[in-house]
């Protein structure tokens, strides 16, 4: 085999390993993104619980001073009471007196209702808030996982980019170009073998003449169907 060619075949396995290594980063990204989205998901309940909280808690406040109010009301209907004159001022009293003992009984009656419902809700947020914990150690240790395994593919490929430097060093600028030009259409299949007489890049069967000419491998060869740079296969090469 030609030198250059030679050369290309270790280049093309040296991309194909870089790219290999696609899939396993986004795995490990994914793991990452998982744990971590699974704490947003908690941190964002706890937070819409607390502002249900909150929020009853101020409402439960707002009915405690209407109840104060309304109990100053009353001391000065009963106040009231005492000077009344005719018929007409006892009516418009014991009037204001019923819509005033009304209004505390529902006041009363909403405190009660909403401090039920905070009691829950507050179970419900130490709940979650033990669940949150939990969710931050998995995630923790996750990410530890993930960034090491992304640390070590980082270091594998920074050797492949140094062996790729050195190998592009030795081939031919031409040649090279050629090679990025089919690998921009081909990917990892720029540089394939030919097994049986045929194209392992399109699996199509090479006419004698490129045939015989991936067989001498003086030039570089590409396949008349599909272009891709064709190399034969050392085991054919020695047979
Ligand atoms: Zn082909």
């Amino acid at each position: 085999m030609n030198k250059h060619l030679e050369g290309l075949v270790e280049l093309s396995d040296i991309d194909k390993s870089v790219d290999g290594f696609t899939p396993q980063i986004e795995i490990a990204e994914k793991k990452i993104t998982k744990e971590q989205q699974k704490v947003d998901d908690v941190t964002e309940k706890i937070a819409n619980l607390h502002s249900l909280i909150e929020d009853n808690g101020s409402k439960i406040k707002s009915y405690e001073e209407q109840i104060a109010t309304l109990d100053e009301q009353l001391k000065s209907i009963q106040k009231k009471n005492k000077a009344i004159t005719n018929e007409k001022e006892m009516k418009a009293l014991s009037l204001e007196e019923e819509l005033a003992k009304e209004k505390l009984t529902f006041a009363n009656e909403e405190i009660e209702r909403l401090g039920k419902i905070n009691e829950t809700k507050k179970e419900e947020e130490k709940e979650l808030n033990i669940k949150l914990e939990e969710l931050s150690a998995v995630a923790v240790t996750v990410n530890k996982e993930a960034e090491k395994k992304l640390a070590d593919i980082e270091k594998q490929k920074s050797g492949l980019y140094e062996e790729r430097v050195k190998k592009v060093s030795s081939i031919d600028q031409k040649i090279l170009v050629f090679y990025e030009k089919v690998r921009n259409w081909a990917g990892n299949t720029a540089v394939v073998a030919v097994k049986k007489q045929a194209c392992y890049g399109c699996y199509m069967k090479i006419n004698d003449k490129a045939y015989s000419e991936v067989i001498r491998g003086e030039e570089i060869a590409t396949c008349p169907h599909c272009g891709r740079i064709l190399f034969l296969e050392k085991v054919e090469a020695e047979a």
